[in-house]
């Protein structure tokens, strides 16, 4: 759409670019709907290659200054960045809710991971510690130092939209890099505006930009252009694998953050109760739109009888409904692919002899209605069912039946991805012995709540490459540079 066909009264969003809100080169808007109404929330813009080009000038041009600015500055930039996104939570927690459909007082969860990841970066970047090497030759030292790599470009994905921005813009700056992020489209509005509180804090120009569009487009002039030295992107595998074909002629330096198949392994000495209360928070929430949520809950035959009904009734609490609504506990799904996609998951696993435990109106029919999917529980899914190989992405948990300990860790590693994995035993021994068995990044022992600023968050195999969170987040932004002094 142009300027001149865009009503009056609708939000019609800029690209940010050398620090300033510009409108794209070709004078072109997308609408962004809100999947529990589709009403439209706003415009956001549809950036050209010239576009793209500018806002990799202005970081250029910017790293110059921003990298070799001092610690301190950087630190205190950051903090008031994460103080503004938690002085306006309202504005963003609304904004997340209309756009990508999650319940408020999730958003506001979203709004507070993204603030912890700019207050924790402000204290790392005071630590970027190199090493003091003990040198062989008398008459020469050695030393390392961290520098930051370059002008980063930041790809994100729509299910936590705001908190991406932060958890790869923050260490980016805080290792004195400069950005050109590319949000997911269906969540561009919440894109450009996770970038706002950086300029508030005082993000110098060009340090910070934002555009929005066409991804294969503005793909692929972040990727062709020298100047950008590293990609740090979250979203699924067929994309990064992509990022990682192109990136591979100019050496770019990559974090990848992909998709996941978590496997939830309930031994039948676990805590029954609190395994159902847990899995059922960890695959509910976002409607089950994470790359952590439990993709797989493989249960152990003594106690899956329980564990199903506990879980099924967990489900059957939740209502589902707009996110703006007071009591809601499930919104909707992104959009009506992502609905056909679940549907055609769950059908398939039925039709190969699961059982639905829950009675959520799934009938297309009832989905005409929005984008909603019901809190879905099936047991006894067979091996060969798509959804246990395919990431689901909705509100739907599949419990296996397993006989050993051994049985389960096979089962759980039966997949290309490895990223979260998760155990419910009172057995310490075998807590330890599955953790080490397990092929993933991370790993939940009685406690699903993994995803925090101090710990490192990645995964293995097919779910990407390196770290976001924790000390390690810091040096994915850094190169590590040998100097060597002759003493004579
Ligand atoms: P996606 O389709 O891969 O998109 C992710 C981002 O890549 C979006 O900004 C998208 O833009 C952009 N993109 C698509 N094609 C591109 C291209 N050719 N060149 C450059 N950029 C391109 O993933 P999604 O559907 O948004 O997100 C869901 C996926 O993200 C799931 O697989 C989930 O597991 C994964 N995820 C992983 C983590 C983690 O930390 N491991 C966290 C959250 C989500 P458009 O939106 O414009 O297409």
């Amino acid at each position: 759409m142009t300027r001149s066909s865009i009503g009056a009264n609708e939000e019609r969003a800029s690209l940010l670019i050398g620090g300033e809100r510009r409108d794209p080169a070709a004078e072109a808007w997308a609408e962004s709907l809100n999947p529990a109404d589709q009403e439209i929330v706003g415009w956001y813009p549809l950036a050209g290659e010239v576009d793209v080009q500018r806002a990799i000038d202005s970081a250029s041009e910017a790293f110059r200054r921003w990298s070799r600015s001092s610690v301190a500055e950087r630190a205190s930039v950051l903090r008031r960045a994460g103080d503004v996104m938690l002085e306006r939570i309202e504005k963003y927690a609304t904004l997340i809710t209309r756009e990508q459909g999650k319940t408020l007082s999730a958003a506001r969860g979203e709004v507070q991971s993204a603030a912890s990841f700019c207050h924790w970066f402000a204290e790392e970047a005071r630590r970027a510690y190199g090493d003091t090497i003990p040198d062989p030759d008398p008459q020469r030292r050695m030393v390392t130092v961290r520098e930051p790599v370059g002008v980063v470009a930041v790809i994100t994905p729509w299910n936590v939209a705001f908190s991406q921005m932060a958890r790869k813009t923050a260490p980016a700056l805080a290792a004195g890099c400069t950005v050109v992020a590319k949000p997911a489209s269906q969540t561009s509005l919440v894109g450009l505006a996770a970038a706002e509180p950086f300029l508030e804090a005082g993000v110098p120009p060009g340090v910070v930009n934002v555009v929005t569009g066409d991804p294969a487009r503005i793909g692929r002039v972040l990727m062709g252009d020298s100047r950008v030295r590293k990609i740090s992107f979250t979203g699924s595998t067929d994309v990064g694998k992509l990022l990682m074909r192109q990136a591979a002629d100019d050496l770019k330096r990559l974090s990848l953050e992909l998709g996941g198949n978590a496997p939830v392994l309930v031994f039948d000495d676990a805590d029954i109760e609190h395994a159902a209360r847990d899995v059922a928070a960890l695959k509910f929430r976002n409607s089950g739109q994470a790359c952590i949520s439990a993709n797989r809950v493989l249960v152990q035959e003594g106690v899956a009888d329980r564990f199903v009904e506990l879980l099924a009734a967990h489900g059957a609490e939740l209502r589902m409904g707009n996110g703006m609504e007071p009591g809601v506990d499930l919104g909707p799904l992104i959009d009506r692919d992502a609905v056909d996609r679940v549907r055609r998951l769950v059908s398939d696993a039925t039709e190969r002899g699961a059982r639905l435990m829950t009675d959520g109106d799934t009938s297309p029919e009832a989905q005409a209605q929005g984008w909603f999917y019901p809190p879905t529980v099936l047991d006894r899914v067979s091996g060969d069912a798509a959804i246990l190989q395919e990431e689901i992405f909705g509100p739907v948990a599949p419990v296996l039946r397993f006989e050993t300990e051994e049985e389960a860790v096979l089962r759980a590693n039966e997949t290309q991805y490895g990223l979260a994995a998760y155990l419910y035993t009172e057995n310490l021994s075998r807590a330890w012995r599955i953790a080490e068995s397990l092929e993933c990044g991370m790993v939940g022992i009685n406690d699903q709540r993994i995803s925090v600023v101090e710990a490192p968050f990645g995964g293995v195999k097919h779910s990407g490459l390196g770290r976001e969170g924790g000390h390690q987040g810091l040096a994915e932004y850094q190169n590590v540079k040998l100097i060597a002094l002759g003493v004579r």
